[in-house]
This record gives C-alpha cells, structure tokens and sequence, in this order.
C-alpha cells in the first residue's frame, strides 16, 4: 500500500513514513492509492472479529489493510496495547446507547481525557514509540490547542520513550477542567506552554517554528495535528464497530451524523463508505461555524476570517477552514491533483473562496457519496441538551447535541441513525448548567482535579522565548 499527494506530486510513500510527518512536500495532504475493499464475506469476518474477539482485533483487521510496512504481529500487539477496557472504560470500547426510535449514541469518549480524539492519539503515541524505536530516533511535538487536541496528545504520549511534548496554549483560556487536565500531568516529556494570548497566537507561533526549517530539523520537530493520516485511519475503525453493533445482516444500512470541525471524523466515515462500509448517509453538524454546511448546500467552500470566526459553546468546532476537507474533494473531483492544487492552493490563498455549484461532480457529493448536514446553533443546544435529558436521563455535551439536533433533521424511518458522541458533558459544564440547571456528573477519577498541583510555563506570545525553552529542554 502505497500514498500519495492530493495535489499531484508524484512521490509515493509507505505507511511508517508519512507516519511522522505532516504535509506532503507540495501542501497536499497523503491518502492512499486506494481504498482496500471489504465485501461482504470480510465484512462478516469483522463483524466476527468485533463481536468474539473485540476492538482490539477488529483495529488490527481494519489497520492492516493500509499498512505493510509494520509486521502483523507487532501491529496486533500495538492494537491490544491501545484499545483496552481499562483504557476506555468498557470492553465494548465504543458502546451503543439507544436514544429514540431508530437514532443512537455511539460513545467515543471514555478515554483518558473524555473526547473523541483519545480514539485515534492513544493509538499514535503508541505508533510513535514502535516506529521511532525500530528506527533509534527522537521526535518533538510541537502543538497548539484550544482543548481537546493536546490533552488528547499529552495523555497519548506521556511516558513514551523518545517523545517530547511541547503543547502551546492560550493562558487562562481553555475551561478550569481542561486547564486541569493538561496542567497537572507530571510527566517529564510533557511541557505545557502558556502563551499570553488567543489561539490564533499559538498557532502561529507553531507555524514560525515549523517555517523555521534549520531549527525544524537541529531539534527534531513534529506535530500531531488532525491532518495526520494515522489518526484519521484509526478514526475508520469505529464506523465498522457502529455498523456491527447496530445491524444483524450486511445488507442492512446505517447513517451516521457527525459533529465536525476540521473534517477529521467525519473524513473517515468516508473512507470506511469508500471501503464498502454500508452507510447510507453520512451528516455532517456544524455550529455557528458553518462553513461545512454552507459547501454541502451551496457548493460554496469560504474559509472565514478570524473577525467571522464565532466563539461558541461547541468551541472544539469553532474553526475558520476544515483542514482535512482537501481529502474529500480530492475523491470528489475524481483524484485530479491539478485540480485539488488550482482549488487549495491557488483559489483559496487569492480569493479564501471556491465555487464547485456549476460542476457536474457537485451533485455527487450527496448522491455518490452520501454526504448532508446540517447546522445548530447556542439555543439549539440548549434545547438538545435539555430534552435529551428530559425524555431519556442522557446528559450529552454541547458538541453532541449538535449532532443530535442536525441527526434528527436527516433521519430515514427504519434505519439506524448513529450520532458519533465526541466528548462528555463535564468538559463543557457551564453550558450544561446553563441548559439543565445543575452541573454534569463528574467521573469518579477526576474529582478534585483542579486542585491538583500544575506543571505549565507562562510565556509572552513570542517565537524566540519559544524556540529557546525547546532548546533548554531537549538534550
Ligand atoms: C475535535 C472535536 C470535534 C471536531 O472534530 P473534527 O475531526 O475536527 O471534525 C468535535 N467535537 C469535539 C468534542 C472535538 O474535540
């Protein structure tokens, strides 16, 4: 199994290569030649797997479709490693949770830090280990986040041989809760820098760094970010574990309604339909932020300014572009890279816009590949979190019920309906005392957390500062 560029380079790589590293040398992101099919004596075979053997055979059934480079019994093993009850809470891994007739939750936030991410980074940090040890080499992650991402990261990485963590984010900005997660870990490959200023700051620090290509290279510098093709293949696994939960026979079709943000998750919904996957339709819930919505009703893609950007209650969806949205287009428009680079990246750095709407292959998006969405807004939330929580005794958290607010609008009578349940209500628990009244049930293992000793550096939102702590802090 061979990658290439969405934007036509015509460089191919193995799976263990662009494992550490970011962007494809012309800007393009890496996806595979092509989609492995699974037909239906495999698809029982997985069903099988899941239903006798568990996720962890299930992961290493899916994972070894797309990578020849790592032998099947160390890729077995890293996947037993990963997905265990202890890990995430239930030996189901992702559990179903019936809603209403025909809609169900599938639970992707039992992991260390309680968001979806935990999903895929759990698994990366113990890729990262495997490959840079088989290889006798070092990496620095370098990161910015708002939240979820690099708690994802510091919690997938701490403790791993041959990894760094440098995660940069806006002091006294993320939630009590997050601040607490990240901030008490005490491990000594995890620095967490404070920068005094917006997430905006952050990242643009990381890109100077990583622009920076002498310093890049001296100190070893990687990411983690959702464009990594690593952390979308492990996302593709549970769509297969919502399918074999929720259908008897392969014949039967599912949808699943996706809260997005940089069409990292719901991207590999699409490769598992591309794979074969029956999914019926694939919905796509934005909040405020609806850039999404907008290309699936208009065929208008526009990326927003930061002035457009909106802070919302559903904050790990408050994004200004969907980084991995290049991938889909790419299969859309039939895997034309002189396109894909016209559109990414000519059109977008001169007009932040494109306009798909004329061209035939528009049309496709919802008829060949099944795509819809969908948009909501703060009230919508509220009113989600509040009847959910009437009707069934669920509390969902805000991002979720963006997703249960936009499943509803798409849902076909007698098929399942899956809504993907990306974090737990505790991390957003002012939104869910403003909705319900009192505050989220908090998980046992994380009472008092906030009052847990803290491990952060604050810096001035300046690249040199930066650059120097790495330095201290590498050899
Ligand atoms: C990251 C995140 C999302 C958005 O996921 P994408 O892969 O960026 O589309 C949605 N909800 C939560 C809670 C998240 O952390």
């Amino acid at each position: 199994m061979l990658y290439l560029s969405t934007r036509g380079h015509p460089q191919r790589k193995r799976f263990c290569d662009i494992l550490l590293e970011g962007l494809a040398p012309d800007g393009g992101l890496y996806l595979p030649e092509r989609y492995p099919q699974v037909d239906g004596a495999l698809l029982t075979r997985l069903r099988t797997a899941y239903h006798e053997q568990g996720y962890a055979e299930l992961a290493f059934q899916i994972l070894q479709l797309f990578i020849d480079d790592i032998p099947d019994a160390d890729l077995r093993a890293l996947c037993e490693k990963t997905y265990t009850a202890e890990v995430f809470g239930t030996g189901e891994i992702v559990p179903l949770r019936h809603l209403e007739d025909g809609l169900w939750l599938e639970a992707l936030s039992n992991g260390p830090t309680l968001a979806f991410k935990d999903m895929a980074m759990q698994l990366l940090g113990n890729l990262f280990e495997y490959e840079l040890g088989r290889r006798g080499e070092q990496l620095n992650i370098l990161g910015a986040t708002s939240g979820d991402t690099g708690s994802a990261a510091e919690y997938a990485m701490r403790g791993k041989q041959g990894v760094r963590v440098f995660m940069t984010s806006p002091h006294g900005r993320m939630s009590a809760f997050q601040q607490a997660q990240m901030f008490s870990l005490q491990d000594e490959n995890i620095h967490n820098i404070a920068i005094e200023g917006v997430f905006d700051d952050c990242q643009d620090i990381v890109k100077a760094v990583s622009n920076d290509h002498a310093f890049k290279a001296k100190y070893k510098i990687g990411t983690v970010n959702s464009i990594n093709w690593a952390r979308l293949l492990a996302q593709v696994v549970y769509y297969f574990a919502g399918y074999v939960q929720a259908t008897t026979a392969n014949d039967q079709k599912v949808s699943f309604t996706v809260p997005s943000g940089n069409f990292g998750n719901v991207c590999a919904g699409h490769v598992a339909r591309s794979m074969g996957l029956p999914i019926d339709k694939l919905v796509v819930a934005t909040n405020e932020n609806d850039v999404l919505d907008e290309f699936f009703r208009t065929g208008v893609y526009r990326v927003r300014g930061s002035a457009d950007t909106h802070e919302t209650s559903s904050p790990s969806m408050d994004i200004s572009k969907a980084s991995n949205f290049e991938r889909f287009v790419f299969d859309l428009l039939g895997r034309d890279g002189a396109r894909v680079q016209a559109l990414f990246g000519t059109a977008l750095g001169q007009d932040g816009r494109f306009d798909l709407s004329a061209d035939p292959a528009f049309a496709e998006a919802a008829r060949t590949y099944g795509f819809a969405s969908g948009k909501s807004t703060h009230a919508d939330r509220l009113a989600t979190i509040r009847d959910t929580h009437q009707r069934f005794g669920v509390t969902i958290d805000t991002h979720t019920a963006d997703g249960v607010k936009v499943a509803r609008e798409h849902s076909t009578p007698g098929q399942p309906m899956l809504v993907l349940e990306t974090a737990l209500p505790i991390k957003f628990a002012e939104t869910i005392q403003e909705a319900l009244g009192h505050a989220p049930e908090r998980p046992a293992r994380f009472a008092g957390i906030e009052d847990l000793p803290k491990r952060v550096q604050v810096m001035a939102a300046d690249v040199q500062q930066v650059k120097d702590y790495i330095a201290r802090h590498c050899d």
